[in-house]
């Protein structure tokens, strides 16, 4: 047997690939709606996975329900009503009876115009739910259900139910959950299930995953739960894998792209750190840095992430790695988003470069012309060695003498398009990009998965944590108290209040809720000052306000969300959220990161109504036992679910159809492993046993990428 690689090849016509409109019983009115919903070919509808399983195995007689909980019932439409509600939006009940004499009500407020047409009374169905007790009956929220055959299915239990994602498209071809089992029934029945094996072997044994056939036909019609879990596992390892391979793949090709070989730590970047820094680095600084240095040396152009949650420190490291490349004899980049940020950081570091005798200089749009060819002249000579700027730096014109290393700060703020241009940037320099934006462990491994990753996962020595605590309009003397306890020793205070509308803007009803709140407090607090900043105000009146609160001349600066980045007040030791319930995960860490700064212990109190749902609980619960921006994503992340979370919609990755990355994160860590084995040790592709591995990735890498098709 010779290992010489397959030979590139279209894949052989099989039915796997035939369109859906062709199979009978489809039809080309089947078609379109299928189509749309991402099912062109006999393949996609074996992977179009059921969404839920009603598990039939255990029905639950209705009058049995005695406590709150999970159950399944199945039970006969005794009446249906639409209940007219607030806003002109109704709800759908229906009352459900069986043999047993119970009644459960079964309740939608969401669609309930469309799902009314779906039941009919006197027919039997499949309800799945949680059951909770109003007065003296049960009643489901939202139940998941399943339309059974006939009035005897009451006795077709021992059953576990695959639930179809649907829509009104599809629903009126007649593919309801029902419609897709008969129709996925009668295809594997009459083409079979032929795909050819995709994960190879040794993955499949080590892993314990079982065949990819047998675990199709048991995703559609599981034998039992036990089952049932094995295909999902394996279905959901497959997904990970490939999109894991596809990762790997890439930052495989990155890392051949040689890069200028720097040379640790020398000279300028030890009397930094020795001389210039007031303080000594973090631990994590530290292992960061490193790292950092371990990848400059290695002869390949670094692409690594930073991450680290707010004040953790790392401008202080990516002055560092700057410094490692001037050691080297190259010139340093430090990119910002915006003009504020940038000239802040130009600050910063010239303050830090100047007492090493080094050349800073900053490059900024709207600089007056004769400056900026001035600038542009010394960056091409050699002359700077440091420029700090906004994405200026990257246009065409900017021409370095010999640009070693770029930071890249706050990267989520710049396209793809941007950071691929620093990429190229001359003779192509180590990139360093930094994110204060935490992102869940399993949430990177997705979204950068092609990067290398660091965290700067711990603060400077001496923060105190920040006390957080969720108070009731009950307390709110008790934490006026406070505040005014603090505030006689000198310390200040904000009061935050959050849009009213969720909208782009403010709008006068916020700007209200801010003045009526700042004008009880001016009475409350007195004789202390308040402040009011709010997003209607001209910039030069804002200005003004904040340069009172900054000064000392206020003592409580009350303000809508405008007080966003940058405001920096040591002293100000009290934020107060008003309407916490409101504001998201995020935002309430970032709100909090406004105290916390200096020396002085800090309080944050969230103000929070009772009226909340148990996501606000959760995410206030949050809040008050952590302080740390990661965990504090994670939690975000599991509220909020991977597809509404920023980046994995405009990452540009395939969609997981199973898998979760939240709370599949165990099986997305053993496939990522896996994957990334065998980029590393095959990564053509091409070793005997790969072929459908093969095969697969290059009919799926989505084309972007730039892999073209191997199969
Ligand atoms: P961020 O990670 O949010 O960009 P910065 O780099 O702005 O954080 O640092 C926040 C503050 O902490 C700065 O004032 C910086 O000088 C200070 N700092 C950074 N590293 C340390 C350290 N190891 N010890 C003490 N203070 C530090
Ligand atoms: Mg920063």
């Amino acid at each position: 047997m010779s290992a010489a690689p397959a030979p590139i090849s279209a894949p052989p016509a099989s039915v796997l690939d035939t369109h859906i409109e062709q199979f009978p019983g489809v039809g080309e009115r089947r078609a379109e709606p299928l189509r749309k919903a991402g099912v062109k070919t006999y393949r996609d509808l074996l992977r179009y996975y059921p969404r839920r399983y009603l598990d039939r195995t255990t029905v639950t007689p209705i009058r049995q329900i005695a406590e709150p909980g999970e159950y399944t019932v199945v039970g006969e439409v005794a009446a249906k009503g639409m209940i007219p509600g607030r806003g002109g939006r109704s709800r759908l009940e229906l009352r459900v009876t069986d043999d047993s004499g119970g009644t459960l009500k079964c309740v939608w407020f969401r669609g309930a115009n469309y799902l009314q047409r779906l039941y009919q009374k006197g027919e039997t169905y499949a309800f799945h739910g949680k059951a909770d007790k109003y007065g003296s009956s049960f009643s489901m929220a939202h139940p998941d259900t399943d339309r059974l055959d006939d009035a005897t299915a009451a006795l077709q239990t021992g059953r576990i139910v695959p639930l179809y994602p649907g829509g009104a498209a599809l629903e009126k071809v007649g593919l309801n959950s029902r419609g897709f089992r008969r129709l996925i029934y009668r295809m594997i029945k009459e083409h079979g299930l032929a795909i050819p094996e995709v994960l190879p072997e040794s993955v499949r044994a080590q892993h314990d995953l079982i065949d990819g056939n047998v675990a199709l036909r048991a995703v559609h019609f599981p034998r039992d739960v036990a089952e049932r879990g094995r295909a999902v596992r394996r279905l959901k390892f497959e997904e990970f894998f490939f999109l894991q391979l596809l990762l790997a793949l890439t930052k495989g090709r990155q890392e051949k792209q040689a890069g200028v070989r720097l040379g640790g730590v020398g000279g300028y970047t030890q009397r930094f750190l020795d001389e210039v820094l007031p303080f000594e680095l973090t631990g994590a600084q530290r292992r960061v840095l490193e790292t950092i240095a371990a990848d400059t040396a290695s002869g390949h152009q670094m692409n690594r992430l930073v991450q680290g949650d707010v004040g953790s420190g790392k401008t202080v490291v990516g002055v560092a790695a700057m410094l490692m490349a001037v050691d080297a004899g190259h010139q340093a980049a430090f990119m910002a988003p915006t003009e504020i940020l940038t000239e802040q950081h130009y600050a910063n570091v010239r303050g830090f470069l100047e007492p090493l005798g080094l050349e800073t200089r900053l490059l900024i749009g709207g600089q007056r012309k004769a400056l900026r060819d001035e600038i542009l002249a010394e960056i091409a000579s050699g002359e700077a060695h440091a420029v700090v700027g906004t994405h200026a730096i990257i246009e065409d014109k900017v021409e370095f003498q010999n640009l070693g290393l770029a930071v890249v700060d706050e990267q989520h703020r710049f396209g793809v398009v941007q950071r691929a241009k620093m990429f190229k940037k001359g003779q192509r320099p180590h990139v360093l990009m930094m994110t204060a934006t935490p992102i869940p462990r399993s949430l990177a491994m997705t979204v950068y998965g092609d990067l290398d990753v660091s965290a700067i996962d711990e603060m400077p020595a001496g923060r105190k944590p920040i006390e957080t605590k969720v108070y009731s309009e009950k307390r709110r003397e008790e934490m006026l108290d406070f505040v005014k306890r603090q505030l006689r020793e000198g310390r200040q205070a904000y009061v935050v209040y959050p849009l009213v509308e969720e909208s782009e803007s403010e709008t006068l009803a916020d700007v209200k809720d801010a003045e009526n709140g700042a004008a009880e407090l001016s009475e409350a607090l007195r004789p202390y000052r308040v402040e009011l900043v709010h997003g209607r105000m001209l910039s030069y009146e804002k200005e003004e306000a904040m340069d009172r609160f900054k000064g000392g001349e206020a003592d409580v600066l009350v303000a809508t969300t405008v007080i966003e980045v940058g405001v920096d007040v040591p002293n100000a030791t009290v934020m107060v959220i008003e309407h916490a319930e409101r504001f998201g995960l995020a935002q309430l860490h970032q709100l909090r990161g406004r105290v916390g700064r200096g020396g002085d212990q800090s309080y944050c109190f969230l103000m929070a109504s009772y009226k909340r749902s148990a996501e606000s609980t959760e995410r206030l619960e949050a809040m008050e036992a952590t302080t740390d921006g990661f965990e504090i994503s994670e939690t975000d992340l599991r509220l909020r679910g991977a597809g509404d979370f920023f980046g994995t919609r405009q990452s540009g990755l395939p969609d997981l159809k199973i898998a979760d990355v939240v709370k599949d994160a165990e099986i997305l860590t053993e496939a990522r492993a896996a994957a990334f084995a065998i980029a590393e040790a095959t990564p053509a592709l091409d070793a005997p046993g790969l072929e459908a591995t093969r095969e697969h990735f290059g009919r799926t890498a989505p084309k972007s990428l730039g892999f073209a098709r191997v199969g």
